[in-house]
Order: C-alpha cells, then sequence, then structure tokens
C-alpha cells in the first residue's frame, strides 16, 4: 500500500464527491493486480461500480421524496385479473415515456381492482427513470393546495413548486366531493401543469360523475378537457382483487377437505 497515492486518491474522490470510488478501488485494484486487467478494464470497473451506487441512491431517494403509502411493483400487477386492461397500453406506460413528454394517466374503477396499485407501480417506475414523483390522496391534495392559498405566498407558488415534481400522482379522487374553493384549486392545478408535467389521477367514478365531485358540470368539464387532451385513459373493472382471492382461497379449502 502507499500512503501517499492513496491519501491523494482520499482527497480526490473527495473533491469529485465520488465516495464509491475511495471505498472500491482499493479491492477492486487488487482483482485487477490478480486477474491481470488492463488499466482501461480497472478504470471502467471502477466508473461503473460508482454510477451504480449513484443511480441506486438516486431511486431510493426519490421513492422515499414520493410518499407512497407502500410500496407495490407492476411486476406484481397480475394481469390476468384484468383480461380488459391493454397489456400493450401498460408496457408503454412503464417505459415512463409518458412522463418524459408530459401527458397524464387516468386509473378508473371500482374499490379494490388494482388502481392505487398501478399508480404506486408506474410512479416506482418514473423514480427509477430519474424523475421526481409526488404522491397522495385527492383530499391530501386538497389540503396541500389549500393550505399554500391561504400562505403569505400563494397558490402560484405552490403550483411553481410543483414544477420540479414531473409527475404528481393524486389517489382516490372521487371519494370525498370538494367545496368550490377546493375545486377551484384543483382546476388551477390542472391548468397549470398541462402540457408542462404530468399528473396521473385514479377515481371510482367515470367522467360524467366528476361534476358530483367538483360541484360544477363546467368546472368538471374544462378540468377533464385538459387531462385527457394528451393521456392514457385505462378502465379497470371486475370484482375487487381483495374479495376475489379471499374466496379463491376459501374455495382451495374447501377442495382440499373434501
Ligand atoms: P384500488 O386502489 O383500485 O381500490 P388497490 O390497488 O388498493 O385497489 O388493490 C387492493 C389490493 O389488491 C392491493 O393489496 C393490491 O396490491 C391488490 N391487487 C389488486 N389488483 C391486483 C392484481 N391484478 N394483481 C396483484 N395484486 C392486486
Ligand atoms: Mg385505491
Amino acid at each position: 500500500m502507499n500512503t501517499a497515492i492513496d491519501k491523494n486518491i482520499a482527497h480526490l474522490v473527495k473533491a469529485l464527491r465520488t465516495p464509491t470510488i475511495g471505498r472500491v478501488y482499493a479491492d477492486l485494484a487488487d482483482q485487477a493486480r490478480q486477474a491481470g486487467w488492463s488499466h482501461e478494464e480497472y478504470l471502467a470497473a471502477v466508473l461503473d461500480r460508482q454510477v451504480t451506487d449513484r443511480e441506486a441512491n438516486g431511486t431510493s431517494l426519490r421513492v422515499a421524496g414520493a410518499h407512497f403509502p407502500g410500496i407495490k411493483t407492476l411486476e406484481e400487477f397480475n394481469t390476468d385479473y384484468q383480461p380488459g386492461l391493454r397489456r400493450d397500453v401498460l408496457a408503454h406506460l412503464a417505459t415512463c415515456s409518458f412522463v418524459a413528454k408530459a401527458e397524464n394517466v387516468i386509473l378508473l374503477g371500482p374499490p379494490g381492482v388494482g388502481k392505487t396499485h398501478l399508480a404506486i407501480g408506474l410512479g416506482i417506475k418514473a423514480c427509477h427513470s430519474s424523475y421526481p414523483v409526488a404522491f397522495d390522496t385527492a383530499s391530501g391534495w386538497a389540503n396541500r393546495l389549500t393550505a399554500a392559498h391561504h400562505s403569505p405566498t400563494g397558490i402560484e407558488a405552490e403550483l411553481k413548486r410543483l414544477r420540479r415534481y414531473r409527475l404528481l400522482i393524486i389517489d382516490e379522487l372521487g371519494y370525498l366531493p370538494f367545496d368550490s374553493q377546493t375545486a377551484n384549486l384543483f382546476f388551477q392545478l390542472v391548468a397549470a401543469r398541462y402540457e408542462q408535467g404530468s399528473i396521473l389521477i385514479t377515481s371510482n367514478l367515470a367522467f360524467g360523475r366528476w361534476g358530483e365531485i367538483f360541484g360544477d358540470d363546467i368546472v368538471a368539464s374544462a378540468m377533464i378537457d385538459r387531462l385527457v387532451h394528451h393521456a392514457e385513459v385505462l378502465p379497470l373493472d371486475g370484482e375487487s382483487y381483495r374479495t376475489r382471492t379471499r374466496r379463491e382461497l376459501l374455495t382451495d379449502k374447501d377442495h382440499q377437505t373434501k
């Protein structure tokens, strides 16, 4: 071990902010000497470890920062339970090109069919693709927008701040109706993000009933207009996955005891 060189490397990795290199270079150098790597092969191995670590750290920071209510992946989603769901569309959404293009996703369907699961799964894909994501329920967003509206800097500052999130997920729109001020704040959010940043919405109510959520058919249709202009609308249906799996478990047990 050459301490002068080690000290110099320690200094350089600090200046470069590449701590992984500082951690791995000596072990990889031993490996390189034993395996007879070229200088280029050694350099590539060292840089590869740094990039891999940085990407993993970035993704886990984004996943933590998104505040998902739990971790659900697209890979865990069983499309056999959703025969009407277009797999090609889902596979395309999973590439996150919709986020790059500031397009929206709307997942519609009754409770328990996997809307939140898909929303989180797509959100995690976006985190992997380096896009900052923010997840909250519609009521959560309503509270945040209302608080911003009453703050000294106002809703404008909040909408500007939210621009840093390339994907906003609004879960469970429709469970609770909004008063007219909240409806108006939601409209401002949708209008501000139009062609600027993606929104993913899950709702138990078909578009025809969004007037009930916003207390006004005109506000609702102006919002739907902007949302669906560049959007993938995925209707989910069928029985609740929870009820269905529970029933299947019970039937399996029946079969076994017979
Ligand atoms: P929704 O938001 O539509 O009410 P959720 O996404 O919360 O439904 O789904 C309810 C539960 O069932 C969750 O634990 C979810 O992971 C699971 N689930 C729903 N659909 C599927 C599916 N097709 N494959 C795997 N798990 C599913
Ligand atoms: Mg849900």
